[in-house]
């Protein structure tokens, strides 16, 4: 026994639970887990088996989100987050409250049928008094601060916490990858995207009047990618899309998207 396992003894400490304290603190510091899971990230269960700690799901489903493109702005965000009275400055939305609550009513119902939807089975709901229509791929329509990448954001998220992949994408920055010549393989991976992921939201769509066929091109592509794979996609419009060439495989992926229009603040 040397000098200092003496003195431990003394002070009726042994090295173990010292090194065990130290490892504890070590990992708070560094903010690792939470108290309940002792700061691991992990949980014993009464079986001995071992699972993850909700505060580590919380963190590993953030760094999904963002690896998902979702701004940071909305990370962690969910649609109970949505204020229906007023807009994203706060500015009142008055007798528009009704739609928003109605918008959100949809989005709820969405949300609860999105694992259906991505197999192909989709509801039917009514709207405009007699008008029934599949719920599959929707349109938004709204000017700033309506609340679109808020709604492509929640989205992205509630679907991949159920599990399905999902990505948020930026229309100008697609389109800055179709133009360039030198990202071919991008084009193709974002093409492979549009076949395969469950879900996925384009945000900020408007017509940048590009004169470039190649992106033409392009845009059929993943227009036709998408429409084929028969999985939904959430279109964010500021503006007139209707002049956006590309070909029929973006048209009739547009065309297919229900149009929900977003309301305004009253000034
Ligand atoms: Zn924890």
């Amino acid at each position: 026994m040397d000098s200092s396992d003496q003195i431990s003894k003394l002070f009726g400490l042994d090295f173990a639970s010292q090194a065990k304290e130290k490892a504890y603190l070590q990992r708070k510091a560094e903010g690792k887990g939470c108290f309940s899971c002792h700061y691991t990230g992990y949980i014993t269960n009464s079986n001995s088996t071992t699972s993850m700690c909700s505060c580590a799901k919380e963190k590993w489903l953030s760094e999904i989100f963002k690896k998902s493109n979702v701004p940071n702005k909305y990370i962690g965000k969910t649609l109970e987050d949505w204020e229906t009275r007023t807009n994203s400055s706060g500015e009142d939305l008055g007798i528009h409250e009704i739609t928003s609550q109605n918008i959100k009513r949809l989005l709820k119902f969405y949300e609860k049928n999105l694992f259906f939807i991505v197999q192909g089975l989709c509801p039917k709901i009514k709207h405009n008094i007699n008008q029934r229509d599949t719920l599959h791929s929707l349109k938004f329509t709204g000017s700033n601060g309506s609340g679109k990448t808020f709604i492509a954001s929640v989205m992205v998220q509630h679907a991949i916490r159920k599990q399905l992949t999902a990505k948020y994408y930026d229309w100008s920055e697609i389109l800055e990858t179709l133009i360039d010549y030198n990202r071919k393989e991008e084009v193709t991976e974002l093409v492979d995207e549009f076949k395969n992921l469950d879900f996925i939201a384009i945000d900020g769509l408007q017509n940048f009047s590009i004169t470039q066929s190649h992106v033409t091109i392009q845009l059929d592509r993943l227009g036709k990618a998408r429409s084929n794979s028969g999985k939904p996609i959430f279109l964010m419009v500021s503006g007139d899309i209707s002049k956006i060439e590309g070909g029929t495989g973006w048209s009739s992926l547009v065309s297919s998207c229900l149009t929900i229009q977003l309301p305004h603040a009253i000034k």
